[in-house]
């Protein structure tokens, strides 16, 4: 089907329940579990409280298993005069880090919500920590307060401020945005250069050297739904933004790779010898997994932003009727061609007002319900099916090789409660 057609039958025109209340997500500091994976000589030191330090510990704790590249310099409670001690004492702490860890090339200070860190002005310490430590070593800041970000919005704030850090270039190239994982990168890099794609660049880049250029030859692909101000910061720089579904699942792989390989100027043919072989095998892989899916209903709770590409994926590839599909913010900009594809049918909704979602869900009732930590053990006592969001951000999901393990993400929790069932009926 192509998209046009699929225009006319999908949610690109359906309305929008639009909500503003209490939300149950987590807050942005969350990304710094997969960025600093990602980015192998940057640090994120947190410029927090002990809650901060706490959230970090618990969410990223059990996947260290290196030299850890993020810590918090915890901020006790000050009052404005107490504030230039407060910048001597982060300037301190980061000379002691850098001289510590001279394999550090970024650092990230990262803001969060308590008063005492939100009188810092973390940009102009930026400067000035940058100024001091250059060339050695940039210094960027951006923001994981749980007042303006919700879990996947960490990235989206540290990808923006990178961006008018980038160097310039005319170069005509593609861009692929978003922190993937190394396996999956590579991937998309071996597809794109059978369709003989030259120039073809990850941002962020693993290491600080590689960081790629940006200008007004360079288009760019988002793999991620959740980087709305990221490509707004690089069209600032001139580049192009290619709408597309994200690369989730057979379909919205090829359609993803494709947008990227024809705006390129790649010809169909050689798009196409370049995908068939990896699309057939990602099918044949879908449909085993997809028969345990098929038929059962789905409801998105707000978290991620994935909401919209995966519920597209679910009900178009593996046969899944998603009732509502929640997402913190509806951007049409980056989620409208996964939007005209998803089927019409079910309640689309932006923002939180956890209380009045909850009551839609214990009345929906489906077969399995996508929901934060908080919420899920809460709703299995009331004999709902649960799936983990934040697993679907810490697990490789992207390509042709990771769809049926996508699937499977889905599959697993609804198998479970059928054992549970077959054992008490
Ligand atoms: Fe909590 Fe705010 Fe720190 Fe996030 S940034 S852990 S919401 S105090």
């Amino acid at each position: 089907m192509t998209l046009a057609t699929a225009q006319s039958i999908g949610c690109g025109d359906a309305p929008v329940l639009k909500e503003r209340g209490q939300r149950e997500v987590f807050c942005g500091l969350t990304g710094i579990v997969w960025l600093h994976r990602k980015m192998q000589d940057a640090f994120f030191l947190v410029v927090g409280s002990r809650t901060c330090a706490h959230l970090l510990q618990s969410a990223a704790g059990v996947m260290i298993f290196a030299e850890p590249r993020f810590g918090t310099a915890i901020m006790e409670e000050k009052d404005l005069a107490g504030l230039a001690d407060a910048n001597e004492e982060l300037d301190r702490e980061v000379a002691r880090l850098l001289a510590r860890r001279p394999d550090i090339r970024q650092l990230f200070l990262v803001g969060s919500c308590p008063s005492e860190v939100i009188k810092l002005d973390l940009s102009r310490a930026a400067e000035r920590l940058s100024a001091k430590h250059a060339p050695a070593v940039q210094v960027v800041n951006f923001s994981g307060s749980g007042i303006e970000t919700t879990f996947t919005q960490g990235e989206d704030a540290c990808l923006a401020a990178l961006a008018p850090t980038m160097p310039a270039t005319d170069e005509e190239q593609l861009l692929i945005v978003g922190a993937l994982p190394d396996v999956v990168e590579d991937q998309f890099n071996r597809l794109f250069a059978q369709m003989g794609l030259r120039n073809v660049r990850s941002f962020p880049a693993r290491r600080a050297a590689d960081m790629p250029a940006v200008g007004p030859n360079t288009r760019f692909l988002l793999a991620q739904p959740f980087l709305g101000d990221t490509a707004e910061a690089l069209a600032r720089r001139g580049a192009t933004h290619l709408p597309a579904p994200f690369p989730f699942g057979a379909e919205g792989t090829a359609l993803w790779l494709e947008a990227g390989a024809r705006a390129m100027g790649a010809d169909p043919a050689t798009i196409e010898a370049a995908i068939a072989a990896p699309q057939a095998r990602a099918r044949a892989a879908l449909a085993r997994v997809a028969a345990d899916l098929r038929g059962r209903s789905i409801f998105f709770f707000p978290d991620s932003q994935l909401e919209i590409p995966l519920a597209r994926f679910l009900a178009r590839e593996c046969g899944m009727v998603p009732l509502e599909v929640g997402t913190p913010f509806l951007h049409r900009g980056v989620v409208g061609p996964d939007l005209d594809l998803l089927p019409a049918g079910p309640t689309l909704s932006e923002g939180q007002d956890v209380d009045l979602q909850l009551d839609r869900a214990r009345k929906a009732r489906a077969d399995l319900t996508v929901c934060g930590l908080g919420l899920a053990n809460p709703l299995e006592a009331q004999g709902l099916t649960t799936k983990w969001a934040i697993e679907l951000v810490f697990s490789p999901i992207h390509g042709f090789e990771q769809a049926a393990d996508l699937a499977e993400l889905f599959a697993r929790p609804l198998r479970r409660r059928g054992l549970i069932e077959a054992m008490h009926p």
